[in-house]
């Protein structure tokens, strides 16, 4: 069976990706089932995508098979895009997602409804060695609201409202979460190009 590898140790992006390699038969794998552990790849990139692309060619040159890596993170309008590319770790190396919000909220004082507008980014790379790599696209607009609600998801979610809803992104089951998040929409676009190009590529 022809086989990809998850660049993600995250069992829950692991299952997502599953479900649509499994139409086309394609064997999901993902750095948990490696016996021979592969370093953390440095995220020096100034945008998802390289950072996605880089973490995704890094692993297929090492291990010669086809490798898909995602990145992802928040934009805030008012703050010329950050925390973007260092989402993770806005507030400091460790990674701590309520100080990352809360120094969030406490660049946001002040500034009215309107102007706290936001966006999820999800890059997606798949790098088949010897192939160009193809990166596909996801995102989710909101707004930063003032205090940070609900306990479900993880990272910015408390903190972020999708627009068109009236609960937080950490309020709405993962179910809801997946058909509007900005990972949901990049799998999307994935599985529509690989209707079309699998053949080809794998
Ligand atoms: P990663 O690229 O998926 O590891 O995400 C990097 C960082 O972006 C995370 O540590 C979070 O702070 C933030 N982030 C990415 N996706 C989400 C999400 O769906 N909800 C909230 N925060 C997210």
């Amino acid at each position: 069976m022809k086989k990809i590898l998850i660049a993600t140790k995250n069992q829950g992006k692991v299952e997502d990706f599953k479900t649509i390699f499994k139409e086309y038969k394609i064997d999901v794998i993902s750095l948990l089932d490696l016996e021979e552990p592969i370093d953390d790849i440095e995220e020096t990139g100034e945008s998802f995508a390289e950072n996605a692309i880089l973490k995704a060619e890094t692993i297929a040159k090492k291990l010669n098979i086809p490798v898909l890596a995602d990145d992802s993170g928040l934009s805030i309008d008012q703050l010329d895009g950050r925390p973007g590319v260092y989402s993770a770790r806005y507030s400091g190396m460790e990674r701590n997602d309520r100080k990352n919000y809360m120094k969030v909220l406490r660049e946001l004082e002040g500034v009215a409804d309107e102007d706290r507008t936001a966006q999820f980014t999800c890059a997606l790379a798949l790098v088949i060695p010897g192939k160009d790599p193809i990166v596909k696209y996801g995102t989710c607009n909101g707004h930063i609201i003032n205090q940070p609600i609900g306990e479900n998801g993880f990272g910015y979610d408390p903190v972020f409202m999708p627009t068109g809803f009236d609960r937080t992104m950490a309020q709405l089951s993962i179910e809801e979460k997946n058909k509007i998040s900005h990972r949901g929409r990049a799998i999307k676009e994935l599985a529509k190009w690989l209707e079309t190009h699998k053949e080809v590529y794998f």
